[in-house]
C-alpha cells in the first residue's frame, strides 16, 4: 500500500508558502468567495475572515442580495456584490455569467460554504470553475458547490492547477453515491477514488483528515482537536485554503499548510479555554501567528 506522510511542521517548511510580505495587496492575492444563503449568512463571514487571515491581499465577497448589505456591514474590508436570489434564499443561477468573469479576474475563487445543495448551486459552481480556467486562477470547492462534481466529473479538468474540494464524510458520500458509513470506515480510500474520479487536490475531513493529490501522493493530519467539530469550522478550513492559493501556494501546498494551521488553532483554543466550546469564529485570528512560528 502507498504510504501517507503526517503533516508536520518539518513537512511544511519543506513545501514552503509565498511569502506574506509582498509589496501590494495586488500582489498577494485577490480572493473570490462565493457563498451563503439567507439561512447561513455566517459562512460567508467564517470564510472570508479566514481567507485574510491567511494572507490574502484583497477580497470580493458575491452572496445574494439580501445578504449583500449585512455582509458589507460585517466584512468592511470587502467588495461586496449583491446577486439574484432564488426563493429560497440561495444565488440565482441567471447571474452566472458575471460569476465567472469575475473569477477569471481573481487569483482564487472559493465556492460552497453555506450555500443550499440545489441546481442552482451546482450550475453557479461549474460557471465559476469555467471563469478560473479562463483567468488561471486557483479554486477551491466546499459543501454547497460538491454537487457540481457529480454533475459534471469532467468539469475540473480545464484547470491550470488542480481544484482543491474539502468534502466531510457526509458529502463524500453524496459525491462518491456510497454510504456514509463505507467513507468512515476507509477515509483514504475516499479521498484516493475522490481524486481519480475528478482530478482534485482531495481534503477529506473528519477527526482525521487525508490530502490525496493527483500524482498519488498522500498525507494525513490527526493532532487536531475535537473542539474542532463545531458549527462553521469546516468554513473557516476552506477560507484559509483560498487565502494561500491567492498567494501563490500550489493547491496541496495550501491544504496541508490550512489542514495543519486550522488543526494547531484549534489546539491553542482548546488549551485557552480548558477543552471544547470554543468558537468557529475564533479559528482564523490564530492562524497568523501559526504560520509566522511555522514558516
Ligand atoms: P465541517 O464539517 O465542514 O464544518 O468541517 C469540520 C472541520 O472540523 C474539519 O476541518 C474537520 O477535519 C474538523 N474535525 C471534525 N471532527 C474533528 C475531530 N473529532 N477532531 C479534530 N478535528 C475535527
Ligand atoms: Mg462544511
Amino acid at each position: 500500500m502507498a504510504t501517507v506522510t503526517p503533516v508536520t511542521e518539518h513537512l511544511l517548511r519543506a513545501l514552503g508558502l509565498p511569502e506574506a510580505e509582498g509589496d501590494s495587496k495586488d500582489g498577494r492575492g485577490r480572493v473570490l468567495v462565493v457563498a451563503g444563503c439567507t439561512q447561513l449568512p455566517g459562512a460567508v463571514l467564517l470564510a472570508a475572515e479566514a481567507a485574510m487571515r491567511a494572507g490574502a491581499g484583497k477580497l470580493q465577497i458575491a452572496v445574494c442580495r439580501d445578504l449583500a448589505v449585512p455582509i458589507g456591514i460585517a466584512v468592511p474590508e470587502a467588495l461586496v456584490v449583491g446577486l439574484p436570489q432564488t426563493p429560497d434564499g440561495g444565488i440565482a443561477s441567471a447571474c452566472a455569467d458575471d460569476l465567472a468573469g469575475r473569477a477569471g479576474r481573481s487569483d482564487a475563487v472559493l465556492a460552497g460554504p453555506g450555500m443550499n445543495e440545489d441546481a442552482d448551486g451546482a450550475a453557479l459552481a461549474a460557471a465559476l470553475v469555467r471563469g478560473a480556467a479562463d483567468g488561471d486562477a486557483g479554486v477551491v470547492l466546499d459543501a454547497g458547490a460538491l454537487a457540481a462534481l457529480s454533475d459534471a466529473p469532467g468539469l475540473t479538468g480545464g484547470l491550470a492547477r488542480p481544484a482543491v474540494i474539502t468534502p466531510h464524510a457526509g458529502e463524500m458520500a453524496k459525491l462518491l453515491g456510497q454510504s456514509r458509513e463505507a467513507i468512515e470506515a476507509d477515509p483514504l480510500a475516499a479521498a484516493r477514488a475522490a481524486t481519480d474520479r475528478f482530478g482534485t487536490v482531495t481534503v477529506m475531513k473528519g477527526g482525521r483528515t487525508h490530502v490525496v493529490a493527483p500524482d498519488g501522493q498522500a498525507w494525513c493530519y490527526e493532532v487536531g482537536h475535537v473542539g474542532l467539530a463545531t458549527s462553521g469550522s469546516g468554513d473557516t478550513l476552506a477560507g484559509l485554503i483560498v487565502g494561500l492559493l491567492a498567494r501563490g501556494a500550489a493547491p496541496e501546498a495550501a491544504a496541508l499548510w490550512s489542514v495543519y494551521a486550522h488543526g494547531e488553532a484549534g489546539r491553542r483554543l482548546a488549551r485557552r479555554y480548558g477543552g471544547i466550546g470554543f468558537l468557529a469564529r475564533e479559528i482564523p485570528g490564530q492562524v497568523p501567528g501559526i504560520l509566522a512560528e511555522v514558516m
